[in-house]
């Protein structure tokens, strides 16, 4: 098991000793769950339809290595979140649970801070009759060397690669090594899962084993998210794994300007993000998608609920 007395779990490597306290994303000695539910809106190959009652067995986790400063999950994801404590037999067990519920799968949402103890959770669930595949839901920072001990475990990688500048991820979640970090476990995820497998079940394809790619198109960078497609193109084949374009982003989790005269340094930070994004951005970002030989999903931009749309 991966030292947790000085853990380098995620690409910060902070060294914290969780075992005695907190490390810097806020993670401790168990793993902490915010809720469990039955998730009707991931992207359809996990969800199924979401007017059955059926979907994907989602278990939320608290704390984030990444901490974005515009997370529409901030209440789960920051320091200092709690969730209740689970030990792996604990998880074991509820993971058993949303499989008695109907779940196609178990999405770990944000799991990468509790690396070991998921895959222990998982180990003893499939001893236990755990059948449907486990998905790995994560922001894409992470280390070649934790997604290498998932091989066994996780079926499904469904990551987010946000950003390939690192002036820009240094701006919005202080990591400007994120694109090297996604990418090298990007690279890491393929190799084990390979191309991706789909299977008909209740009439729709459900993916078995693969990976997703998620991209949020935030607002002034669409030059970026362009960077980010041809940096997945020249990783992975884009025909073996399925793109998810998201048009959710919102400024409205983003902190409020302070009240104060003269000028707030935070302004210049989150100045080009405090608006949602265009039609233009979107359509470029998604033609360029297509561009580069991709299929999978594009989120509709003008619906206020998440509706995904096949195909580009
Ligand atoms: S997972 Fe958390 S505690 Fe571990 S290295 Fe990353 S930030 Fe530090």
């Amino acid at each position: 098991m991966t030292s947790i007395s000085n853990c380098r779990i995620c690409p910060r490597k902070c060294g914290a000793d969780r075992t005695a306290g907190r490390g810097r994303c806020g993670a401790g000695a168990l793993p902490e769950v915010s809720h469990v539910m039955i998730h009707h809106w991931e992207e359809p190959c996990i969800s199924g339809d979401p007017k059955s009652e059926r979907g994907s067995g989602a278990v939320f986790f608290t704390h984030c290595p990444l901490g974005c400063v515009f997370c529409q999950n901030g209440k789960i994801s920051r320091p200092g979140s709690r969730g209740e404590e689970k030990t792996p037999e604990e998880l074991s067990a509820v993971f058993l649970e949303l499989q008695d519920k109907g779940a196609y799968n178990i999405n770990l949402v944000s799991p990468t801070q509790y690396t070991p103890w998921l895959t222990e959770a998982v180990g003893l669930a499939r001893q236990n009759g755990l059948t449907i595949p486990v998905v790995w839901n994560t922001g894409g920072y992470e280390t070649p060397e934790t997604i290498a001990s998932l091989s066994g475990t996780v079926d499904i990688f469904l990551t987010d690669f946000k950003y390939c500048s690192p002036y820009i991820s240094g701006k919005y979640s202080s990591a400007p090594e994120y694109m090297s970090a996604a990418r090298d476990s990007l690279k890491e995820m393929y190799r084990i899962t390979g191309p991706y497998v789909m299977e008909k079940t209740d009439g729709i394809s459900m993916m078995k084993s693969g990976v997703i790619i998620r991209h949020l198109v935030i607002p002034s960078h669409r030059r970026d998210s362009e960077a980010v497609l041809d940096v997945i193109k020249d990783t992975v084949p884009p025909e073996s794994v399925v793109l998810s374009l998201m048009a959710q982003y919102t400024p409205d989790f983003l902190p409020a300007p302070k009240r104060r005269t003269g000028p707030d340094p935070r302004d210049d930070i989150y100045r080009k993000i405090r608006r949602r994004i265009t039609t233009f951005e979107y359509e470029s970002v998604r033609e360029k998608a297509a561009e580069c030989g991709f299929s999978g999903y594009a989120q509709d931009r003008s619906s206020a609920t998440k509706n995904f749309t096949p195909d580009f």
